[in-house]
């Protein structure tokens, strides 16, 4: 790893030379070389609009310098990476804070230091606040019985949040946490299914051998632990309990957590993607147990919530400031996910403070990459050309059949898509019908080597992808 970063410091120090200050600034210094394997680097960016203008303007001038360090030709892609993005906030909210005084600082930071101590112990996310989560008509119920569970009434055990993703079941979760902690003093535990899933194979399984198991007294030692964790608090919330649906082990811990807990009167906050009878492979016991609470469906927020949580995200630290008519526009394009609505409004945010620019419409349409009169391009849309393309239909690409012609289509669409809209190898096998990520990543290797023996198989990817481009 450390002879990649090296290898890409060099060629940093070339591309220094050819590229522009202020486009070498922007575009190059922020990447990170993740990884180097059969002919490819992979390189990270925190702006997911980075990939296409590098791509576009300076692909030649990067592949160049690329082969004059690697002494091979080597391809390269640009990947959008949520931690990158996190940090490079995170480093211009700190730049933007300059009035605080440093005895202000070290007042507040020895104030809260035992707070947050605490909240990490219980896996609190302070940022999730009910302060700072906006109700509208689809989630005022969601709302109105968390705040309540918080403050100690009885609606319902357990209470059983479901909804789509990115509508706020996790936020409302750590609301409830951090209310029920910091105003009542209770003993919350925030656990996400997954994480459970993991402590529970670590506290069975030496090192994570399931060959070996733990012996007789450390083992139950160690569930002892385990079971404390989960079972000495007034508050547990689960988070996505979908994922231990069918996982017999995980589920049985839970079911015994959940019985103790309940018996004993305290209470459980559950969340999941859809409400549990419609969970697959759960096993009937915990559905029983989940139908027995308070089930409550979170909705997507209309237009004005949307518009108010946008507001909210302008008004944070160190953002930039949004006309009302911009507002609207992010508000309007995002409908489905404030979890994406918030993304796009972080590609604004870093694409004008980069560029030193005003937030105009057209702006804004730039930096989230957003096309008027162009259809807007998705993994449905590459898929719908390839079928075109080939004279097949867009279900037999998504389905199951493995003939030539039909698995030669879906291996082009796999490639089209990655390079096009660098969605990632999940994503591209849940549009296609449920694929594994694996072998999402095995059809795009496939279709690279080819490429580099069949001039026909190039020429058809690249009319493919200029008749997207058009579109
Ligand atoms: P889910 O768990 O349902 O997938 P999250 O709770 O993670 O969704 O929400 C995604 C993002 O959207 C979070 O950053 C969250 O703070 C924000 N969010 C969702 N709903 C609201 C809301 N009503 N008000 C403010 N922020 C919201
Ligand atoms: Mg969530």
């Amino acid at each position: 790893m450390a002879n990649l970063d090296e290898q890409w410091t060099k060629v940093r120090k070339i591309l220094e030379e050819k590229i522009p200050s202020g486009s070498y600034n922007a575009w190059v210094l922020p990447l990170v070389p993740s990884e180097l394997c059969d002919g490819k680097i992979t390189l990270l960016t925190p702006h997911g609009f980075t990939a296409m203008t590098l791509k576009t303007s300076y692909g030649d001038v990067i592949a160049k310098a690329l082969s004059e360090v690697f002494g091979e030709n080597l391809n390269f892609e640009i990947l959008q990476d949520e931690k990158l993005l996190e940090a490079y906030e995170k480093e211009q909210k700190k730049s933007k804070k300059s009035d605080r005084t440093q005895t202000e600082n070290q007042f507040k930071e020895s104030k809260y230091d035992g707070l947050k101590q605490m909240l990490s112990d219980c896996h609190l996310n302070t940022k999730y606040k009910f302060e700072n989560f906006i109700v509208g008509g689809a989630n005022k119920f969601a709302y109105g019985v968390s705040k309540g569970i918080a403050e100690g009434k009885s609606l319902g055990n357990p209470l059983f949040i479901y909804g789509g993703s990115g509508l706020g079941k996790t936020h409302l979760l750590h609301a409830i946490g951090y209310y029920a902690m910091t105003k009542r003093n209770k003993r919350v535990k925030y656990v996400t299914a997954e994480e459970f899933l993991n402590d529970l194979l670590e506290h069975l399984y030496l090192g994570g051998e399931k060959e070996t198991f733990k012996k007789g007294a450390e083992k139950s030692k160690k569930m002892i632990k385990f079971r404390q964790k989960y079972r000495d608090v007034d508050y547990l919330l689960i988070d996505d309990i979908q994922f231990i649906a069918g996982k017999e082990r995980t589920e049985e811990e839970m079911f015994n957590t959940f019985n103790t807990l309940y018996s004993a009167g305290k209470q459980i906050v559950i969340t999941s993607d859809k409400p549990p009878a419609e969970i697959d492979h759960l096993s009937d016991r915990l559905k029983t147990r989940f139908e027995g609470g308070l089930l409550v469906d979170i909705g997507i927020p209309d237009l004005e919530t949307r518009m108010a949580i946008v507001k909210q995200l302008v008004n944070t630290d160190g953002a930039i400031h949004l006309s009302l008519e911009v507002i609207e526009f992010l508000a309007q394009v995002y409908k489905n996910n404030i979890r994406e609505l918030e993304k796009g409004f972080n590609n604004v945010n870093a694409y004008c403070s980069i560029f030193e620019k005003e937030p105009t419409l057209d702006v804004v349409k730039k930096a989230i990459n957003y096309h008027d009169d162009k259809k807007q391009i998705t993994v449905d849309v590459v898929i719908d050309e390839v079928a075109k393309f080939y004279g097949l239909m867009v279900d037999d690409i998504k389905g199951p059949s493995r003939l030539g012609k039909i698995a030669y289509a879906r291996k082009v669409a796999v490639y089209i898509t990655r390079e096009l809209l660098g969605s990632s190898w999940q994503s591209i096998g849940d549009s296609l019908g449920g694929r594994k990520h694996t072998t999402i990543m095995v059809s795009h290797k496939s279709i690279e080597d080819e490429k580099r023996i069949s001039s026909k198989l190039c020429d058809e990817i690249n009319t493919l992808f200029n008749i997207i481009n058009q579109l």
